[in-house]
């Protein structure tokens, strides 16, 4: 298959191209790099089926005929999202509409990468993808969370009006290796301060929970999401929930750092609880999570050591 990916040079895209292109596919990557990394796709060099392009997917463009679309360009990370806000909801509701229109117009099939924010701070605990949500349209995460429900309800129309083949990934909090060291989530935070023996810094009390997945887990369920037959979302996530303080632990011994913690205001609208309900995803795609948090962590560990070194010290004086 000829495959577009967006988003192709970020945290999820960079992994999802290595699984299309190691599957047989071609790709073709597109990125604004507003938030991803050249980095993240040099290991494949001139790949002699893979195509780069930098192009912002808010205008619009047709990158010739393809037979399926991954559109995951969106800031992902609290603190991108924050500072990009209108960019923010520009790529999930303009973006979003010109790759929905890629795939009709190529009767390609189309995944959508959203997310678990659609359900914002839960009354309902696990998560079901029945369950609609307690989201605050007009606090400062509304400029993804909306963004993300909006893109849902335009992927659904263009599935009912226009028969496209469309798909929804309710995607929980995921990690692994080519998260940006600074992009301000969690995992990155907390792997980088205990790696330089800062403190870890817990937002709150650190008694919110977050459910985490491993990258390769979740690659494996986009994959199998895509070549299903289900329209309504799925929630991709791993049901293992951790307090926040309890993944500060885990960082710590994964690490062996001696780090302590400390205690900052928590931000506004923080959801207090997120844990995924899979059976959707076990019946439907035959899907779990195979990789548990510890784990992860510790196949995680070599990258983010090797983002300790600045590029710049690390290039050759010329
Ligand atoms: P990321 O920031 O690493 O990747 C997003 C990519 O999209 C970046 O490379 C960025 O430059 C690109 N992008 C942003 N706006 C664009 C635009 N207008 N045009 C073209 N490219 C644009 O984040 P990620 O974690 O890899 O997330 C990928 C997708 O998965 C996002 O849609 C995100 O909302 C979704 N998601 C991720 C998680 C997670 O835990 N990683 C959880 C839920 C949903
Ligand atoms: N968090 C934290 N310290 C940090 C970064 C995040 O305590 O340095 C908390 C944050 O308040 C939230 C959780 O960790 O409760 C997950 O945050 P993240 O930004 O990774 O993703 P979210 O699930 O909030 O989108």
């Amino acid at each position: 298959m000829r495959v577009l990916v967006t988003g192709a040079a970020g945290f999820l895209g960079s992994h999802l191209t290595d699984r299309l292109l190691h599957d047989g596919h071609t790709v073709v990557g597109v990125d604004n790099l507003s938030t991803g990394n050249l980095e993240n796709l040099a290991h494949l060099g001139d790949h002699p089926r893979f195509r780069f392009e930098e192009r912002d997917i808010c205008a619009s463009f047709d990158p010739g005929p393809v037979d399926f679309v991954f559109n995951l360009a969106s800031p992902a990370s609290p603190p991108e999202y924050l500072r990009l806000g209108i960019q923010t909801l520009r790529v999930g509701s303009v973006g979003v509409e010109h790759t929905l229109e890629i795939a009709a117009r190529h009767h390609a099939g189309y995944l959508h990468a959203s997310t678990s924010e659609c359900y914002g701070d839960p009354i309902e605990h696990p998560q079901r993808e029945s369950y609609w949500g307690n989201v605050n349209p007009i606090g400062p995460r509304s400029v993804y969370d909306e963004a993300k429900r909006f893109a849902e309800a335009m992927t659904m129309a263009y599935h009912r009006s226009h028969g496209v083949n469309t798909h929804l990934a309710r995607i929980f909090n995921t990690y692994g290796p080519r998260l940006h060291p600074a992009d301000g989530r969690v995992i990155s935070n907390f792997m980088m301060q205990a790696l330089r023996g800062e403190p870890l810094t817990i937002y709150g009390d650190g008694q919110q929970t977050r459910s985490f997945c491993y990258v390769d887990d979740l690659i494996e369920g986009l994959v199998r999401l895509a070549r299903s037959g289900e329209h309504l979302p799925v929630n991709l996530g791993n049901p293992g929930e951790f307090t926040i303080l309890e993944c500060a632990q885990a960082v710590l011994e994964v690490t062996g750092s001696k780090s302590k913690l400390c205690f900052v205001d928590l931000p506004v609208d923080d959801p207090t609880r997120r844990r995924p309900d899979i059976a959707k995803a076990r019946a439907v795609l035959g899907w779990e999570p195979r990789i548990q948090l510890r784990n992860g962590l510790t196949k995680s560990l070599d990258y983010f050591k090797s983002q300790l070194v600045p590029r710049e010290e690390a290039r050759p004086i010329s």
